[in-house]
């Protein structure tokens, strides 16, 4: 992974750059992120989709594709990531919040708060520390985010430019991480259906052989089918990276943080183990929430909103560790340290 690594690490220098030049422009690229998705969902239904075959099944499912984008980008920038001077959330009860499948037995609570899930995993309450940022103290996978000046449960990292404009963390990463996945795949038919239109529009083929007979104007289509070769690859390496990060139960924080700690056991000849590390599978079914004690695996092919697994103070582990093996008390990595490697 050495190879992602430093692509990663590119996109983070790129991303540091944008800050810098964003600055407090973030709404703007709110506004501009919604006007060039919408322009790309109108020149696809207007030029690409009456060219497609099967009209009757596909033209739905694209317009499901478009849908899961904007409602998942529309829930990425509007649900809050979960401060920590906020009350315990509830899944709310209107049609945008998916149901939960009925579990096969309640789970357990055993003493000391320790829980089994049904998905027969303990799930242990997370080790507490102190913010000296905002002097609070807040629970493990928690990160103090100097943009937001607040500690930010599950912090993932504070997305300036991608038109996100807020934090990533535990309460909108998963529709961060579903937005990215759409918008990838999305910008990818876009590409390949319209590539015939493209070169034609430039003057490279004759595909109409007449004035061009649609709505939106052609340089809008060709403008946004720039953007969209850029957009699949770009989004599409992050969401690469992002789900390399959660099948392997870190969030991008760490996995820049149990480097360094794994170096430092290495020096020690002992082993760095990451407790939050169950398994790619379980670790893709905690994060979705999806699977057996969770929601339904539909919910990851429509727009719905769905809790977390956890409220951030309590952490499902690998079995036989409490905590994290190989790294010893007072070497944990703060966000100080965070903020100078990143
Ligand atoms: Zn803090
Ligand atoms: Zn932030």
């Amino acid at each position: 992974m050495i190879c992602a690594r430093t692509v990663f690490r590119c996109f983070k220098t790129l991303e540091r750059w944008g800050n810098i030049v964003t600055g407090a422009a973030g709404p703007y690229f709110v506004g501009l992120a919604v006007i060039l998705i919408s322009s790309g969902v109108v020149c696809f239904f207007d030029v690409l989709a009456p060219t497609l075959s099967y009209p009757l099944l596909s033209i739905p499912i694209c317009m499901l594709i478009a849908l899961n984008m904007l409602m998942h980008y529309y829930y990425a920038i509007t649900v809050k990531p979960g401060f920590l001077d906020e009350p315990p959330r509830e899944a709310g009860t209107s049609l945008l919040w998916a149901k939960k499948a009925v579990t096969k037995g309640k789970q357990k609570e055993l003493t000391g708060g320790v829980q089994w899930s049904t998905r027969g995993v303990k799930i242990t309450p997370a080790a507490l520390t102190k913010c000296w940022k905002c002097d609070r103290v807040r629970p493990e996978r928690a990160h103090h985010c100097r943009i937001c000046n607040k500690c930010v449960l599950k912090y993932d990292h504070h997305c300036p430019v991608s038109g996100i404009n807020q934090c990533v963390g535990l309460h909108n990463e998963r529709h961060f991480v579903l937005f990215m996945a759409y918008l990838s795949f999305a910008s990818f038919c876009y590409c390949s259906l319209g590539y015939e239109t493209f070169l034609d529009s430039l003057g490279i083929t004759v595909v109409y052989g007449q004035p061009w007979p649609h709505h939106s104007p052609e340089i809008l289509f060709s403008l946004v089918y720039i953007l969209a070769m850029v957009m699949c690859f770009a989004v599409g390496v992050m969401f690469a990276w992002h789900m390399y990060g959660i099948t392997s139960g870190e969030t991008s924080v760490e996995l820049q943080d149990h480097d360094t700690y794994r170096q430092k056991a290495k020096e020690r000849k002992e082993e760095f183990v990451n407790s939050y590390n169950l398994g790619r599978k379980k670790n893709l079914a905690f994060f979705f929430n999806i699977g057996e004690g969770g929601y339904s695996l539909w919910t990851l092919f429509f727009p719905f909103r769905i809790q977390p697994y956890t409220d951030g103070y309590a952490w499902a582990r690998k079995e036989g560790y409490e905590q994290h093996q190989g790294v010893r008390r007072g070497e944990e990595l703060t966000d100080d340290e965070d903020e100078e490697e990143v």
